[in-house]
């Protein structure tokens, strides 16, 4: 008998690198990844190379999502200055719209208000829009949804300034929804030494302070835990310009288990964190008869061993409060005993509407 049985987790956020980055992670492996730490739906971002900003660049991503994913994915369109005319196009196959206020990894950035205020008129108002906001930029988002009425979201979010404008904005009843990452929660500047470019995302780690503060926040303002997985070579992060990012899908579930364990989460707060959150906030599908067996035994996360294709973790040599047993999705087992079971081509593509699915080829399931 597991110790504890978990919906399908839902990532909200991850980067799955197709197109233009398959050296790094595809939707094969990086769907492995999801399934080996028990999320079986998760949502890839668009700051692909080329970005998922046109139709031509969103077809390439979905029908390879569609041949390879072994569990479900959703897409997020990207907005640019250069293609904001395509969005009406893009919302047809895609989850959600990722708007980029600060810089990242990738060339996807908007700067301008014409722009933004362009977005926030098509893109349709049932697909949530999400942001990249750091700093001051948090209160440009948040103005945005009190002044065009509509629900926004914001990623990552790293820092206590960050966190209490957020906390702000919802005691005014302002339609504002967050996610912070397990990296923004386990690490800390204090690790930068020992950790080098393995600690360097964006937004960069916190203080102590800002620490203290996410985790102050989990059980009220902050609405999803979401990885942010970004993997890259560990030649790329070892190189003179090491690329910001890191992964954490395999990562996620058994370090949030042990906040579970050492009664700093229940297993319900869990829960809507990693499920019932994102898949309100996101209009995500059930998955139905779908379930992941939890072992809470503690571990040592180890150096080795992963399914991302880029083969590291920042978290390696943390004690993490449970592992993934086993993953059903839809009355089959993707995972047993930590082995991903199910080839690619299992999964199936989210978001897109019953008009477009025609236009590509048949569902796999
Ligand atoms: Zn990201």
């Amino acid at each position: 008998m597991p110790d504890l049985i978990l919906p399908g987790l839902i990532d909200i956020h991850t980067h799955l690198r197709v197109p233009g980055g398959e050296h790094k992670e595809d939707f094969a492996t990086g769907t492995a990844a999801a399934l080996a730490g028990g999320v079986t739906m998760v949502l890839a971002m668009p700051n692909t190379n080329p970005p998922l900003t046109t139709p031509a660049a969103l077809e390439m991503a979905l029908s390879e999502a569609r041949r390879s994913a072994r569990c479900d994915v959703g897409l997020y369109a990207g907005a640019s200055p250069d293609d904001v005319q395509h969005l009406p196009a893009l919302a047809r196959s895609t989850v959600a719209l990722k708007i980029y206020l600060n810089d990242t990894f990738g060339k996807l950035r908007i700067e301008d208000v014409p722009v933004l205020v362009e977005c926030f008129k098509t893109w349709p108002r049932e697909k949530i829009i999400a942001f990249h906001a750091e700093k001051q930029s948090v209160a440009v988002a948040i103005g945005l949804a009190a002044i065009y009425d509509r629900p926004i979201h914001i990623v990552h979010v790293s820092r206590r300034e960050e966190i209490e404008l957020i906390a702000d904005a919802k005691g005014r009843g302002l339609p504002v929804t967050c996610e912070v990452s397990p990296h923004h929660l386990f690490l800390s500047q204090a690790d930068l030494e020992r950790l080098g470019p393995l600690g360097d995302m964006r937004p960069v780690l916190g203080t102590a302070d800002d620490v203290a503060a996410l985790w102050a926040h989990l059980n009220d303002t902050i609405d999803c835990v979401a990885t942010d997985h970004a993997p890259h070579t560990i030649q790329e992060k070892r190189s003179a310009t090491p690329p910001p990012g890191v992964p954490g899908l395999e990562t996620s579930l058994p370090l949030m288990l042990s906040a579970v364990q050492d009664g700093r989460l229940t297993v319900e707060r869990l829960t809507a964190l990693l499920h019932d959150n994102p898949r309100r906030i996101f209009g995500l599908p059930e998955q139905p008869d779908t379930r992941v067996e939890v072992d809470m035994t503690p571990w040592a996360i180890p150096v080795g061993g992963w399914r991302t294709k880029c083969g590291w973790t920042p978290f390696a040599g943390l004690m993490a409060g449970g592992r993934v047993r086993r993953v059903v999705l839809r009355g089959k087992t993707m995972v047993e005993n930590g082995e991903v079971l199910v080839p690619p081509g299992n999964g199936r593509v989210i978001g897109v509407s019953a008009t477009e699915f025609t236009d590509f080829t048949a569902d796999t399931d």
